[in-house]
């Protein structure tokens, strides 16, 4: 289980090492977020000392994005978007309704007191798409050498997906809003790693073999769709021109 820590927003990886004697950070190329300490380290320390150094990462994020990030945090506001599967849903705020969420197949119709209501959408996205998740799931292992024993959607923090050696993949909620077909690279590579557990040429080629065109999705997966693994929950941000922005901008 990979460890995290949450600070303002933002969510740090952290790696521990008999070897490491300082606490360092790193932000890759996709922005993600990487703690390294020495393995005694407390949560407190490693919070207070990420804590001071955060002037540095929000520096560091902000000359990765050299355009304006295309998705924002929900408000929760009639008019805001929500992608599902790279589709995007509108949101109504209502006073009186039956059930906190609501989604009619157009729209998510949200009663004005579900609060939190970050809570009510994740919710429903769990349930709607775990579903879904399975079913995907299962036309892709068509094409792959072992079937996953167990499917499982949960939040995994900065993880899209992991699979364990008896065979339980895990995905994380948030790939739900992305494009098919990123969630389809996510589910591949997953599946891949059934038999390939690692990340050596063996592994990659297998994929080629199951998904020609891997690396395109993966690229698109690293640099355009890191906010919604950093943030959760997103909504398209609206442009400036007027027209409706779209999830399936993430290509
Ligand atoms: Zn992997």
């Amino acid at each position: 289980m990979t460890e995290t820590i949450h600070i303002s927003g933002l969510v740090f990886e952290v790696r521990r090492s008999d070897l490491r004697k300082t606490l360092g950070l790193t932000v890759d190329r996709a922005g993600e977020l990487v703690a390294h300490a020495p393995s005694e380290t407390s949560v407190e320390e490693l919070n207070r000392w990420i804590t001071k150094k955060l002037l540095w990462v929000h520096r560091k994020l902000s000359l990765k994005d050299e355009v304006a990030p295309k998705v924002q945090a929900p408000e929760y506001v009639s008019g805001e978007a929500f992608c599902y599967l790279g589709r995007r849903f509108g949101l109504k705020v209502v006073a009186k309704q039956e059930h906190p969420l609501q989604f009619d197949g157009t729209r998510f119709i949200l009663r004005r007191d579900a609060r939190p209501a970050e809570e009510h959408f994740r919710r429903w996205y769990l349930l709607t798409g775990t579903d879904w998740l399975r079913r995907r799931v299962e036309q892709l292992s068509l094409h792959t050498a072992r079937k996953p024993e167990r499917i499982k959607v949960r939040d995994l923090g900065f993880r899209w997906g992991s699979c364990s050696q008896s065979g339980v993949v895990l995905f994380n909620w948030k790939v739900l809003q992305l494009p098919v077909r990123l969630v389809d690279y996510i589910i591949m590579h997953e599946l891949i790693h059934l038999v390939e557990g690692h990340h050596g040429p063996a592994f990659w080629n297998t994929l080629g073999r199951a998904m020609p065109d891997w690396q395109k999705r993966k690229d698109a997966l690293v640099v355009q769709a890191k906010d919604y693994l950093v943030f959760g929950l997103v909504c398209p941000r609206a442009p400036s021109s007027g027209s409706a922005p779209d999830c399936q901008a993430l290509k």
